[in-house]
């Protein structure tokens, strides 16, 4: 299956800066052997699905609400993100996590709420820095899976050390393909043969110097990238390291 190379551009981004970001991606991601997606800020979601309609950059959002409407102050929905061109969300992020208090079991509505809404849904899981040092990566990563996914379960994984967002910091090559593989099996133990091609993205300080090593690991379906995705050249890099491993392994 073909990687994914997200971009999470948080709340980071204004209109001009940002269309002039995707403009340039746009012209740069044609013929790579990977999807390329981006996820602005929910204000530019409309204005830069049209920029990119047409280019193989997909747009996705950050968030959404469990809720298709109702009284939510502040909140978006499923659908209202869709109407804006989405057809990506990431939730569960361990931003929202921590600043939104977000519980697995929210985690989960939203996910069936974006899945109803015809968006695919980017679930982050990851472990405290205390937790890794405890040895209860798996532990957590798994408790984390099995209650945030419902067991009808369609959409992307994204693996994120939170240790590893945005320090700079990332973990070594073995413990990242480690924890890939116990994600793969627990994702066939909690949804059967759909959990055998689901793409598991590593997120947590990926820059060009090191995506080549980290794509390159056994079921690394891609890249969540925060920082990295801020500027065109670094997203490309990444995003080229993913299509060199592509052409390196696909049958000639
Ligand atoms: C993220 O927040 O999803 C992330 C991976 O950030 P960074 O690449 O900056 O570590």
């Amino acid at each position: 299956m073909r990687q994914l190379i997200a971009g999470n551009w948080k709340m980071n981004m204004r209109l001009e800066d940002g269309a002039a970001l995707a403009a340039k991606l746009r012209r740069a991601a044609d013929g790579l052997a990977c999807d390329v997606l981006i996820c602005p800020p929910a204000t530019l979601l409309l204005t830069l699905s049209a920029t990119l309609i047409g280019s193989p950059v997909a747009i996705g959002a950050q968030d959404c609400h469990a809720k298709p409407s109702g009284a939510h102050t502040g909140d978006l929905s499923a659908p209202q993100i869709r109407d804006a061109g989405a057809t990506y969300v990431i939730l569960g992020h361990s931003e929202r996590r921590a600043d939104h208090a977000e519980s697995d079991a929210v985690v989960h509505a939203k996910v069936q709420a974006a899945v109803a809404a015809g968006l695919t849904p980017i679930v982050c899981v990851g472990e405290t820095e205390a937790q890794r040092l405890a040895g209860a990566q798996n532990e957590v990563v798994g408790a984390q899976l099995t209650a945030s996914l419902p067991p009808d379960f369609q959409g992307v994984v994204a693996y994120e050390p939170v240790w590893a967002i945005g320090t700079g910091r990332t973990p070594s090559e073995a413990d990242v393909a480690a924890m890939h593989g116990f994600i793969r099996q627990t994702l066939v133990s909690h949804l059967g043969a759909a959990g055998q091609g689901m793409r598991i993205l590593y997120g947590g300080s990926v820059k060009p110097s090191n995506a080549a090593s980290l794509m390159a690991l056994p079921e690394v379906g891609g890249a969540l990238i925060g920082g990295a995705s801020l500027v065109a050249e670094d997203f490309l890099a990444i995003a080229h390291a993913s299509d060199a491993v592509a052409r390196a392994t696909s049958p000639r």
